[in-house]
Formats: structure tokens, sequence, C-alpha cells
């Protein structure tokens, strides 16, 4: 069951105590608070857990601090969207504002290799009017004796230069609980000039103990990828796995499922499931283009195929994209052949731009006043 209180109801306030001492004492019921910070208001939300068959849902829904109580059965007990639908989406950060309703392009290093690219890439952001990217100091590498990223060496001017340009927000991949800390730590040095979305990759997207640590930190938001190699439930369940643990500023991103069948594209590209994940829960969702197409061909219309997949996902409502650029594609160290190149920035946030609109235009011919 879920008790959603008032919004800015204070902790401190006489119905908050009230409400709590209600709750606290229900026989076999273990309580769990998630706060969400929206762009106007704090939303507070208690979990009643456990044996809650014998709790009275209207007693609930009448306590002090309560606004609406609501029985929960399906899965995803915090991300899901169950059947009221009409919870407020999304979070912000550093800013700047994710939700199923909003849009933002992540454009991006696959993996930082040295400072002069990554200040190239900032500046064209910088000259683009972006603010958010994408720069992979840990990298998890299918080759123990692939580049596995710089590590914690890098995080110092990968974090200053993002301060000069203007960055907001960087989308950072960990594989170990350490990383937090390291990305703590380097931008707590730096007196936090910009902002880490931290990303679980594919490959982790079922370590759990990544997964909870990732969760028990309310510092940084999480992007967390589709695993390609199982449902999009046991997906959506790794992200819950976040919310678990008291974090739920939470985007779900989708790059493509591993199967032969997706061949000539590194991956067979799934965002038809955008949608899905929206009905289903209340993360915003992100498509990753480059990860799933893998390759810069193109069609023989002049458009490549990662710009025709990051329109598809966008015109299905994508609410971010998360895609590689590389100063020089040819001298990455990784993902190079999938990268764009810095010079194609401007045309292809028009065409997703456009994508948005058209998104936006569909709304409007589907929900007639
Ligand atoms: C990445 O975004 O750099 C990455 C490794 O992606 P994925 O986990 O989807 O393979
Ligand atoms: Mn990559």
């Amino acid at each position: 069951m879920l008790a959603i209180l008032h919004p800015d109801v204070d902790e401190d306030s006489l119905e908050y105590r009230q409400t709590w001492e209600y709750l606290e004492q229900l026989p076999g019921v273990e309580l769990s608070v998630n706060t969400i910070q929206g762009k106007t208001r704090k939303l507070t939300e208690i979990y009643l857990l456990g044996n809650t068959a014998a709790v009275d849902l209207d007693q609930v829904a009448a306590l002090p601090a309560v606004e609406r109580a609501i029985r929960i059965s399906e899965g995803y007990r915090v991300l899901g969207r169950h059947t009221e639908g009409e919870r407020e989406t999304g979070f912000v950060y550093n800013g700047v504002e994710f939700s199923q309703e909003t849009f933002n392009v992540l454009p991006g290093l696959c993996a930082v290799d040295n400072p002069a690219n990554v200040e190239t890439m900032m500046k064209a952001l910088q000259e683009n009017g972006h603010t958010l990217t994408r720069m992979g100091a840990y990298k998890p590498r299918t080759n123990p004796y692939s580049f596995q990223g710089h590590g914690k060496e890098c995080l110092p001017y990968v974090f200053e230069l993002a301060g000069q340009y203007g960055i907001k927000v960087i989308s950072m991949e960990v594989t170990h609980e350490s990383h937090i800390e390291e990305i703590d730590t380097a931008l707590e040095k730096l007196g936090r000039p910009t902002g880490v979305l931290l990303q679980v990759g594919t490959r982790n997207s079922q370590n759990f103990e990544l997964l909870k640590a990732i969760g028990r930190q309310k510092t940084y938001p999480a992007l967390v990828k589709r695993g390609f190699g199982i449902t999009l439930s046991d997906s959506l369940n790794a992200a819950e796995y976040l919310a678990s643990e008291g974090n739920s500023n939470v985007i779900f991103c989708l790059r493509g499922m591993r199967s032969d069948l997706g061949a000539p594209h590194r991956m067979m590209v799934d965002f038809g499931h955008v949608p899905t994940v929206k009905r289903l829960t209340r993360m915003p969702v992100c498509v990753d283009p480059s990860h799933s197409v893998g390759t810069r061909h193109g069609a023989p219309d002049g458009i490549l195929d990662i710009a025709h997949v990051s329109a598809q996902g966008v015109v299905a409502g994508a609410n971010l994209v998360l895609v590689d650029f590389h100063p020089n594609p040819e001298e990455a160290l990784v993902d190079g052949a999938q990268a764009l190149r810095i010079e194609e920035l401007p045309q292809y946030l028009a065409d997703i731009e456009l994508a948005w609109q058209t998104y936006q235009q569909r709304l409007k011919i589907w929900n007639p006043a």
C-alpha cells in the first residue's frame, strides 16, 4: 500500500507525526519513505510493506497528512504507474528537469581519452546551446585487454572543463560501488562545477549489489540501461532496485537487444518499447541510438542509421537521447565506429528537435481538446 502525502508536508509537523504514529503501530507492516523533489514542490510517499491485506485503505486515506492511499499489487512498486496513473513523473537535478514530458539530449564521448578531445566536445556543446553530455571514465569491456577507461585520473579535468563550458550534467557509467565515492570526492574537491548522472551499463543491469549501492545514495540520479539479453520486465526491476533502496530519481534507457537478427546493426533496435516503458512506469525514457546501431552506415537518402533510429525513438516520445560523438572517430579508443562527428552535431540536433516537435503534434492529434 502507498500513502501519498499532501504536497510540501513538513516532517516536523503535527499531521506528519500523527500519521507516522498510526502507520508505525500497524502489525506486520514496515514503512519506507520516498521523497520526490519536483520543479515546484516536494512530494512525500510512505510505502507500507509486508502484510497490508488487513490494513483499512479508507483509514489510511483519512490520516491528517495523507492526500491519497493506493493499494499496490503489481510490480515496480515505487517506479510503476499502477492503476491511478496520475502521479507525477520525473525529478529536477542540478537545475535540469527530467520527466516523461521533458526532452534532453546527451551528446558526448563514449570514453574520455584526453583533455583536448573533452574540451573540443564541450566547446561544441556550448556553441550549440547544450548543457548535457556523456563522458565515460570507467569502461566495462568485453575483452580484458581492451582499454578500460582512464578511471578516476581523468575526473578532475573532465569536471573542471565541464564547469568552464557550462555543462550541468554528465552521464558517466560506474561499474563498481567505489566509483561513486571517487566521483563524489573529485566533484567536492572542485566545488561541484557540474553534476553527474550515474549510468548503469547494460552488462551490469543485474549486478544487484551495484544497483543497491547506487540506490542507497541520493546525491546523484541514475540512468539504468536495459539489459541486452533479458526481458523488459527484468530490466525494469533493475531500475526498481534503486528505488527500493531510496533513490527513485531514475531514468530508463533503451539501447538495443543482443540478437543476430539485428545484423548488420550491432543490436536489435528496441525503441518500439518507448511508450511501453512510459505506460508501465513513471520513469523518463532515454534511447541510445549509438550502442544499438553501432555503425556509421546510412541510407541512400543521406541520413545515417543512427539519426534515423534516434528520430524513431523521439517521435515515439523518448525523453532523452544518449549519443556518441567524437572529434576524430578514427582515433577514438572505444566505439569509434559508431561515433558521429562533431561537425554533424548541429544537423543531428536539428533533426531530433524536429522529431520532438512532431511528437508534440502527434499528441494533439490523438488527444483532441
Ligand atoms: C556506454 O554507454 O558507453 C555503454 C557501454 O553502453 P551499454 O552499457 O549500453 O553497452
Ligand atoms: Mn560505448
